[in-house]
């Protein structure tokens, strides 16, 4: 629709979109993000927009995984309780340190875990196998071996874990916190990650005030942005915050407009719906073009989704009108803006929610033609490890947050069905 060809509200409405129709023209066209190249500590959650190779073997020597003596495995092969090898103590070696002394027949040398294996010797007695102080100790001029070793024993092999040069994390990795230690120990300290989508939330309605501010009149705290705001970081996104516009078509406009230059995708929320004062998708098609509003999904209904370009003509942003119900704009952003955001943040796997299968513990009902996503609570069955029940988590009104904020899943309740009994084993999308 034209901005000149305002929508005729008197006109009967289109069919509902079927979700994944929806879901697919908004995923249409949608490509990560150019690469930048970050430091380590700023690169959780990001996807590798590179293939990493280990820069350094590691470990890069051979080293105790123990704390205790290193010894030579045949001076000490017919070690026992019964019969203990007495082995006279010449040196130490604590991790980060070189090795002074070479092993001579006889003797043994304190190392500690992570210290060089010194030359001459090839395997490590624990202390706990000796007659040695063990913690914090003077180093004794003597030790006896209550136990046997053979070459080997305890000792962590030189590129045991990987090999410079090897292979360690392909591009599309998401890096969480293992990967990001992996990439530390082989000598990486930045590398190249998509860039993170940017995303404008504004919040509109005249009954709307900031979090925290007091409420007068007929007044409500604005928790769409917030909640919005924290569903587009856990996506992998960045943040920007266009405030609250009042149902005023100009005003929308005007945040709309400062969207596009800021983000690469902008959701708002509120104003979507066939209300009198719904005036989002009007300030939108001011400034860009409508592709689709409304589909079969419940709650959700009114989503509007859209595109327009950007004056420095590089592209489009992408405009999500979430409806104002809070429970509404929470789903509707799980459904359609988290697979998106995935996929401009690089993520080549799933882009959207898990989904397990679970029992309802008791009757559903729901309206018809629409796929419905219910607050549930997730249990393991006592009667059935493994398997999961699905408790309703308490009013399913669209407005009822605190029934979303006891949820961990959505279970998904078929577009064909107005009713499913208890017992009945459905999918659900898990918000944890
Ligand atoms: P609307 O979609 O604008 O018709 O709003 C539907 C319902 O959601 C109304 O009860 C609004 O007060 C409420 N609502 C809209 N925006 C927000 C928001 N940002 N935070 C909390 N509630 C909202
Ligand atoms: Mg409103």
């Amino acid at each position: 629709m034209a901005a000149d060809a305002p929508a005729d509200l008197s006109a009967p409405m289109e069919p509902l979109l079927r979700l994944e129709e929806a879901r697919d023209r908004m995923l249409s066209g949608v490509e990560p993000l150019p690469a930048e190249t970050v430091a380590l500590r700023a690169a959780l959650g990001r996807v590798l927009a590179e293939p990493l190779v280990a820069l350094v073997t590691m470990p890069p020597w051979d080293n105790s995984a123990m704390d205790g003596f290193a010894v030579r495995a045949e001076d000490v092969a017919a070690a026992s309780g019964a019969q203990p090898v007495r082995l006279r103590v010449v040196g130490e070696v604590a991790a980060g340190h070189v090795p002074r002394e070479t092993l001579e027949p006889g003797t043994a040398i304190r190392i500690l875990t992570g210290g060089m294996i010194p030359r001459g010797a090839d395997a490590i007695v624990p202390v706990e196998d000796t007659d040695a102080p063990r913690g914090v100790s003077e180093r004794p001029s003597e030790v006896r071996v209550f136990g046997a070793a053979v070459a080997g024993t305890h000792v962590r092999r030189a590129g045991s874990d990987v090999t410079a040069g090897e292979p360690i994390l392909d591009t599309g990795r998401i890096l969480g916190p293992a990967q990001l230690a992996l990439a530390a120990a082989t000598g990486h300290a930045r590398f190249s990650v998509h860039r993170r989508p940017r995303v404008a939330v504004l919040a509109t309605g005249d009954e709307l005030v900031a979090p925290g501010e007091p409420l007068a009149g007929a007044h409500i705290h604005d928790s769409n942005s917030v909640s919005i705001a924290a569903q587009a970081l856990s996506a992998g996104a960045e943040v920007i915050d266009l405030g609250i516009a009042l149902d005023v078509e100009k005003a929308v406009r005007n945040k709309l407009v400062e969207g596009v230059e800021r983000a690469d995708i902008i959701v708002a929320s509120g104003g979507v719906s066939v209300g009198a004062h719904d005036v989002v998708k009007d300030a939108f098609e001011a400034i860009g073009t409508l592709d689709l509003w409304r589909v079969a999904v419940q709650p959700g209904k009114p989503v509007a989704f859209g595109r327009a370009p950007r004056r420095d003509g590089s592209g489009d942003v992408l405009f999500f009108g979430l409806p104002g119900n809070p429970v509404s704009s929470f789903v509707t952003f799980e459904l359609f803006v988290r697979p998106v955001l995935r996929r401009l943040a690089g993520h080549t796997g799933s882009i959207g929610r898990p989904t397990v299968r679970a029992m309802l513990t008791a009757d559903v009902s729901k309206a018809p033609g629409r796929r419905a996503f219910l607050r549930v609570q997730l249990e393991e069955d006592p009667a059935r490890p493994g398997s999961w029940l699905a408790t309703l988590a308490g009013g399913q009104g669209s407005h009822v947050l605190s029934a979303l904020a006891d949820a961990d899943g959505l279970a998904i309740i078929p577009e064909e069905v107005d009713s499913l009994p208890a017992g009945s084993v459905v999918d659900v999308l898990r918000l944890d």
